[in-house]
């Protein structure tokens, strides 16, 4: 029986997935910052181990059935310690370590933006694809390049770092060291906080609420949204464009929360690419069709 775990900035989710890949059982823990955690990491791990004892509870099994348990982390993933998760403020954790440890079983731990990525691949909407491009569009920019069919997997732990490649000189800086990056543009995280500052809305405001005004605003043809959201697209556009020239992939697949701004944002994406040619070359571009499990599937992929 296999465990998969999606470890997010803000939630711990556990799962019992089978063999076909399938959620057979789920249990998610939100972790709120109301909480007064004392050691962010003992915290991780006690809710893993407790999540895992309901989820197997859930199904009636014993712990000792398990076979196998999957990570999916944000973060580097170097020598199976998982680097950098800047969002829950953890520089290094050898989460592997403790659980195998614990549970006496093989423990592996993958990037959360490549576990999206083998799931789309192997069962969404790029399993027709053998050159292909995954890019996640939330907080920051992550992504996967599949070429004849496989995953490129580096030898270091750096790569496909598609939301660190520079699109403009003299650029906002990023966490990276360098500035103008592409994710300091075309995230889902920079197009929300220009949506924010433009129209002085809470900085708390739940994506949401977010969305159902820009709808509104759209729908009255609001110029001033509609320049901004012009400016976003024209962004990501370059990302994609740099994509594209350099790789020339069938298909990119954008997953993470740009999905849910599929009529504002994903329709006129659409619109401008089509105008756009690459020597002959014509990417499909779509739209993630596996969502919130993805992790956690994605971390058991071979
Ligand atoms: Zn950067």
């Amino acid at each position: 029986m296999q465990i998969g775990i999606d470890l997010g900035g803000s939630h711990i989710a556990v799962a019992v997935i089978s063999k076909r890949n399938l959620v057979v059982a789920k249990r998610e823990k939100n972790i709120e910052s109301s909480e007064n955690i004392f050691d962010i990491k003992q915290y991780i791990v006690d809710n893993i181990k407790k999540l895992i004892t309901q989820v197997l509870k859930d199904i009636g099994a014993p712990s000792c059935v398990i076979s196998k348990i999957g990570i999916s982390a944000p973060g580097k993933i170097k020598n199976n310690i998982i680097y950098d998760m800047y969002n829950l403020g953890i520089k290094e954790f050898s989460l592997v370590q403790i659980l195998s440890e614990h549970y006496g079983v093989e423990v592996v731990v993958r990037n959360d933006a490549k576990c999206a990525a083998l799931v789309e691949k192997k069962i969404g909407n790029l399993k027709d694809y053998d050159d292909c491009v995954f890019l996640c569009l939330g907080t920051g920019i992550g992504g996967a390049t599949f070429i004849n069919g496989r995953m490129l997997e580096y030898t270091k732990e750096w790569g496909s770092e598609y939301g660190h490649m520079i699109i403009q000189k003299n650029g906002i800086e990023c966490k990276c060291g360098n500035k103008g990056c592409f994710e300091k543009y075309a995230s889902m995280k920079a197009f929300k906080s220009g949506i924010i500052n433009l129209l002085n809305l809470d900085s708390n405001i739940s994506s949401e609420d977010i969305l159902e005004i820009l709808l509104n605003r759209v729908n009255e043809k609001d110029r001033e949204i509609s320049k901004y959201i012009d400016e976003y697209i024209e962004n990501l556009i370059i990302g994609i464009s740099n994509i594209i020239n350099i790789l020339g992939p069938e298909a990119i697949c954008i997953g993470g929360s740009f999905v849910y701004y599929e009529k504002i944002l994903y329709t006129k994406l659409l619109e401008k690419m089509n105008l756009k040619n690459y020597n002959g070359v014509k990417p499909r571009i779509l739209l993630a069709k596996t969502q919130n499990d993805a992790g956690m599937i994605g971390a058991l992929i071979n």
